[in-house]
Formats: C-alpha cells, sequence, structure tokens
C-alpha cells in the first residue's frame, strides 16, 4: 500500500521548515558561544536590519531548547486557550499576519517573555496572578507589542557586538533560570554583564513602546485597559514580596512607578468598560491549581472555595476540584462532584475533555470510544480530545482507526509531534517497523533532536519493504546528513 498522501504533509514540513531551522546550530547546547556563533549565518546584521524570517528561525531555535526542557508545560489546552487568547491580540495588532505561538512555563515567579519571530512565553505564576482575562491580556499585548515591533531585530541591527551578545544572554537568562537560577544570574551578571546592561537600556525606551502600542491593542481587542496599570501594580507588589527568590518580571520588564503612572495617564480617558471573561479563562487557572498544588492541597483548596470561604468562579472550582479528587485517587467522589458540575456548567470542550478523563477510570464503561467520537466532531480542534480518543482507540485495539484518526489530524496539524508519537505506538503494536521508525524521526526532528532522528531513519531504511516511503526514507536522510555535517563544520 502507497502511504504517499499520507507523509506528504510530512515531506513538506521536513523541506520547508526544518531544513532552514537546522543550519543553525540546534543541537549544541544553549550557550553563548553557540548563538553567537549561529547568528552571522543569518547575514550581516550590522549592515541591515534582522528580516522577520530571519526573527522566526531564531525564535524556533530556542523552541527546540524551550520545549524540551522540563518547565516547559505540555498541556494542549493550556497552550490552546493561551494561542485563542494570543491570536485575538494578534489579529488587533499593527501585524495580523504575524506568526505566533504562545506558551506556558511551569514556574510561580511572575513573568512573560517574548522570544524573536513571534514566540511568547508565560509563567504559570503569572497567570494565576491574574483575577481577569483583561489583566492576563494587558501583559499578552505588551509582549505581542516587543514582537510587532521587531525589539530585538532592532537592538541586533545596532551595535553588533554588543546587542548580539545581550540577544543570547536573555535568551540563556530565561531558560537557564528555570533550571539554575544561579547559572542565570552567572550569564547575565558575569561574562556579559557590561552588554547586559546596555541592553537593559535599550529596553526602558522599548518598554515604554511596548505598553503604548500593547495598550492600544488591548482596546482594540475589546478588552478592560483600566487593567493594564492596575495589573502592572499587582505584579510589582507580588515581585517585592518574592524579593528575595528572583524578581524575574523586574529583569525583562522592568515596572517601574513611571511606566503605571504613563499608563494610568493613558487610560484615564478611556471610559469604563466591563468586560466578562471568556469560560476557559477560569478552566485554565483552576486546571493550574489542581496540578501544581500537591493533590491533597488541591482539594482543601477547592473544598474551601466551594465552602464557607466562597471564593472565585464556583464552576471553575467545581471543576478543579473533580481534578483534584482525581490526582487524589478520590475516583468515586470525583464522579459525584462531576455530576454536579455538569448541572451549572454549559457545554464547554474542557469539561467535555474532564468528562471523558473519568470515564476511563471507569473500566466498565463500553461506549468509551463513541464518546469520544462525538465529543471529537462537536470540538474537531480540541486537540486534548484527539490525543485522548487516539489513546483509547489503540487500549481498545482498533487499530485501523487509530491510524486513520492519527493520518486526519497529521494532514491538518503537521508539526504536531504529539501525533506521530502516538502514530509511532501504534505502529509498534501492529509490528510495522519501518512506518514506527518513520514516525518517531518526524517525532525526533519536531523536538530539534536531529542526532536522533537521523538514527530513526536509519532503522527504517534498513527494514525497508514499501519502496515509495523507502525513497521518501533516502531523501530525508540525505538532507539530514547534510545539515549533520554542516553543524559539525561549523562547531
Ligand atoms: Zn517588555
Amino acid at each position: 500500500m502507497c502511504l504517499c498522501p499520507m507523509w506528504e504533509p510530512k515531506r513538506k514540513t521536513v523541506i520547508i521548515l526544518p531544513m532552514k531551522k537546522l543550519l543553525l546550530p540546534l543541537l549544541c547546547s544553549l550557550t553563548l558561544t553557540c548563538y553567537a556563533d549561529g547568528l552571522p549565518d543569518l547575514g550581516d546584521v550590522s549592515q541591515e536590519a534582522i528580516s522577520p524570517q530571519q526573527e522566526r528561525m531564531i525564535g524556533e531555535q530556542s523552541m527546540y531548547q524551550i520545549r524540551a526542557n522540563k518547565s516547559y508545560l505540555d498541556d494542549a489546552e493550556i497552550a490552546d486557550y493561551l494561542n485563542q487568547l494570543g491570536g485575538t491580540l494578534i489579529a488587533n495588532s499593527g501585524e495580523p499576519t504575524q506568526a505566533y505561538e504562545f506558551f506556558a512555563i511551569n514556574d510561580n515567579a511572575i513573568n512573560a517573555f517574548a522570544m524573536p519571530g513571534g514566540f511568547i512565553g508565560v509563567n504559570t505564576g503569572l497567570i494565576l496572578l491574574a483575577q481577569n482575562e483583561s489583566e492576563l491580556a494587558s501583559v499578552l499585548s505588551h509582549e505581542v507589542a516587543h514582537v510587532t515591533q521587531h525589539h530585538l531585530a532592532r537592538m541586533v541591527s545596532g551595535q553588533k557586538y554588543d546587542t548580539l551578545a545581550a540577544m543570547a544572554a536573555i535568551a540563556v537568562a530565561i531558560i537557564a533560570a528555570r533550571d539554575n537560577p544561579q547559572a542565570a544570574t552567572a550569564a547575565i551578571y558575569g561574562a556579559q554583564g557590561g552588554a547586559m546592561q546596555r541592553q537593559l537600556n535599550f529596553t526602558r525606551t522599548y518598554e515604554q513602546e511596548a505598553d503604548r502600542i500593547g495598550l492600544s491593542t488591548l482596546q482594540k481587542s475589546g478588552f478592560d485597559t483600566r487593567a493594564m496599570p492596575a495589573f502592572f501594580e499587582k505584579m510589582q507588589r507580588a515581585t517585592r514580596i518574592a524579593e528575595g527568590n528572583t524578581p524575574t518580571y523586574l529583569r525583562t520588564h522592568p515596572v517601574t512607578a513611571e511606566r503605571i503612572a504613563d499608563v494610568g495617564n493613558r487610560v484615564q480617558q478611556h471610559p469604563f468598560h466591563l468586560v466578562p471573561d471568556r469560560f476557559n479563562f477560569q478552566l485554565v487557572r483552576a486546571k493550574l491549581n489542581a496540578n501544581t498544588k500537591t493533590p491533597s492541597e488541591a482539594v482543601s483548596f477547592f473544598t474551601a472555595a466551594l465552602g464557607e470561604q466562597k471564593f472565585g468562579n464556583p464552576i471553575a472550582n467545581r471543576y478543579g476540584l473533580v481534578l483534584a479528587l482525581l490526582r487524589n485517587n478520590q475516583t468515586q467522589k470525583a464522579e459525584q462532584e462531576f455530576a454536579a458540575l455538569q448541572q451549572q456548567a454549559p457545554t464547554n470542550a474542557m469539561i467535555t475533555t474532564l468528562a471523558g478523563k473519568l470515564k476511563r477510570t471507569n473500566l466498565q464503561d463500553k461506549n468509551i470510544a463513541n464518546f469520544y467520537r462525538t465529543a471529537t466532531q462537536n470540538f474537531p480542534q480540541h486537540r486534548a480530545l484527539i490525543y485522548d480518543y487516539a489513546e483509547v482507540l489503540m487500549q481498545e485495539r482498533r487499530f485501523e482507526e487509530t491510524l486513520k484518526l492519527l493520518n486526519e489530524q497529521i494532514i491538518a496539524h503537521p508539526n504536531d509531534a504529539k501525533l506521530y508519537e502516538l502514530q509511532a505506538r501504534t505502529f509498534s503494536i501492529l509490528g510495522r517497523k519501518q512506518e514506527e521508525h518513520h514516525a518517531l524521526a518526524y517525532n525526533y526532528i519536531l523536538h530539534g533532536n536531529l542526532r536522533g532522528s537521523i538514527e530513526q531513519l536509519e532503522l527504517a531504511k534498513q527494514m525497508g519493504t514499501d519502496y515509495y516511503e523507502l525513497s521518501t526514507i533516502e531523501t530525508e536522510l540525505k538532507q539530514f546528513k547534510e545539515i549533520a555535517a554542516a553543524q559539525r563544520r561549523k562547531n
């Protein structure tokens, strides 16, 4: 059987995206040398500004490192929510066609950051600090402004060495801070201290611009602009309390009294504008609270919120309680609470995903696959449901249906690494070794693991029986090896 239609989008992915990305030394550890060595390949940045395509390449390279870090929050529902909210802001920004990816970092520090090329990270601590969606949107719109104003690229197009080094230092600090705050501090105040200091001077000007433009985006997107100065103040207070730890937000986006006053003056002319939060904002916060506390702490937290203390959104709190009870292995109680939740909650993809999770704990339920078929029809864009549906089909040993579902999804989302992982697992159970290794090669390359991808392609080649697939494998293997050789020459 010819698998060409299935592989077609993947070939496109491999040729168009990773080929260019891999010209940069993505597999070496992210060090200043590595970054500084890699950047001149992007063109002579001292002569002209870095192009948006080049920015994107730098951002994609950094994302390989970030996604591989254990602080990266690999939760499709939270990422989807952030991308929906961020997408609204991008659509109302000065560059509505800007490519973007919003992602969450599992870190209590109050921080958000923009990487070149539209990659915007948000710490869970910042999402939990926001009491309403306009507050969260106010920080994201500030980050979006850094992206659409090409602040990092503008820094680089100035004094070549210092700005390149400062940019690399920022990237290193952001990534290292989550695993090793001391190393991050050393990176900033050690060898690159001077460059970083000069970079911060740039930042003050750019911060004002990001506030001004971010505020306009916030307004055009229909959010409450008064949330911006209010949230800045809240961040300043929260960061001051955490001063003993590293005040991360202050370091990358120093919230000064001047900035708060400036934004506060601007919004005084704006009318009061009460904006209801999207329900998913509350659900995302409840999910974060349910997953970041210990299971028993989370149960107590939501029980208190629903009980005498009464705080927060009651439906979201019950959703959080069900998640916490499941984590605490109190399945029966979780089912009771979910029954109450269903009485109150509107039709919603996240609640439907939770319903599926509960059904899967009940081994007697024979209609699970039917439930997921209907659910994925009702919410075709909700990735968490698709992944769970594939798992259920696999567990029920309905492998042809699993592969059909995954192939359809891969055509629609050729860069979704998780789909290839699920596909590889299905091929593995079926003993289809060539396809298993080929799917793993895509999974690895989408995680930036070039060496692992080549190994998988070699294995797939050795097991080759299908002529068309073999020819694809050989072409990819040749390309990847050329890239690896180019990297070795550089290092
Ligand atoms: Zn900023």
